[in-house]
């Protein structure tokens, strides 16, 4: 038995889940030299998991992603902009957007292979093949709109995931939760009039892509069912758990969800160079073991992540390796990384606000 996993042997086994992996090597092949989002992500994700030290590999449920059909990204892009999409490849590589979004010859297909490999994951989950998920898909999905690439994503791999769950496996309400520093622009537009999809994200403010003031809480039969937790930079884990218990949680058992799906970004550690929050490994798996037990509440633990953002190394592989270690059951897990090095800011105020906007 992996030293790293000894905990799991003292959880009684009605609480071991089993989770679920997803992931391929033609994920790489979507790469850019010197660009934040490249293989490189993936592939460090992918030896942490394998290492012999972690020992995670095995207990975990190996999933192969299948392509997404164009029908099914059209269940949230526009036909126009797939075939743009499609035709820049012959210009490929550059860029199709300003952020920087690249593409190089294989991401069309590397895209399809995302979003795919979301709604797999879910297909697993809702089969019973597993108790819970976790999508290494790339590229990221969030930012991307109808009709225009952004932000490093090109395809909404959870959106898309979203409305397949819902079309094709009998889910009518799903809850997105986006815990990726910046805010989920692509996925709040998808769903902004439609009450059937809370999206609820938290995110630094002042930050890309400048989207996703609390203000924004839906619209016509959509109002109420888009929830924007913006951030002050510095905040960490104890805002995150104040977020969660005075306004994820309940929000989320006043939905009453069939499905959970979790827009999964690591880039809100404290590490990260993109931005300037300050979670800890600790923040994360206290998030994890919140949403996952939220799920087990509400909709018999049917939950599913979706890899984003993360672009420092460690707390990237920290992050996802905490986050299944806690789906598996674990606890007290280490923090190799540490404490955030500054106190967060208060953000007792914002949180009023937050609730009023909400109801709750
Ligand atoms: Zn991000």
């Amino acid at each position: 038995m992996p030293k790293a996993l000894v905990n799991l042997l003292d959880t009684p086994p009605d609480l071991i889940m089993s989770v679920a992996l997803l992931t391929s090597p033609i994920y790489r092949q979507h790469d850019f030299p010197d660009h934040p989002e490249n293989a490189q992500r993936l592939r460090a994700l992918e030896a942490a998991i394998d290492s012999p030290a972690l020992g995670l590999r095995e207990f975990l449920v190996s999933l192969a992603p299948r392509s997404a059909t164009v029908d099914e990204i059209l269940l949230i892009h526009s036909e126009r902009y797939v075939d743009a999409l499609r035709r820049a490849m012959t210009q490929a590589p550059g860029f199709v957007d300003t952020a920087p979004t690249y593409v190089v010859p294989a991401s069309f297909d590397v895209a399809l292979l995302a979003a795919g490999g979301a709604i797999r994951s879910v297909e697993a989950v809702l089969s019973g093949e597993a108790g819970a998920a976790f999508a290494l898909v790339r590229p990221p999905g969030h930012h991307a709109r109808f009709e225009e690439p952004m932000g490093f994503c090109l395809f909404n791999n959870v959106a898309i995931a979203a409305r397949y769950a819902q079309r094709n496996l009998g889910m009518e309400r799903v809850l997105i939760v986006d815990f990726d520093v910046h805010h989920g622009n692509g996925t709040q537009e998808a769903f902004y009039t439609d009450p059937s999809v809370l999206f609820i994200s938290t995110h630094q403010e002042g930050i890309y892509p400048l989207t996703g003031p609390a203000d924004e809480i839906g619209n016509g039969p959509g109002a109420g069912t888009n929830i924007n937790l913006p951030l002050p930079a510095g905040a960490g884990d104890q805002a995150m758990a104040l977020l969660t218990n005075a306004i994820v949680r309940p929000a989320a058992e006043r939905f009453r969800p069939d499905l959970v799906l979790v827009s999964a970004g690591f880039d809100a550690h404290w590490l990260d160079p993109l931005a300037g929050l300050q979670l800890t490994l600790r923040g994360y798996a206290q998030l994890t073991h919140d949403l996952s037990v939220m799920a087990r509440q509400l909709c018999a633990g049917r939950i599913v992540f979706v890899l984003e953002g993360g672009y420092h190394l460690a707390a990237l592989t920290g992050g996802v390796t905490t986050a299944l270690r806690t789906l598996l059951g674990e606890t007290n897990l280490p923090d190799p990384l540490g404490p955030a090095p500054r106190p967060e800011p208060d953000i007792g105020a914002r949180l009023i606000l937050y609730r009023q906007y909400h109801g709750l």
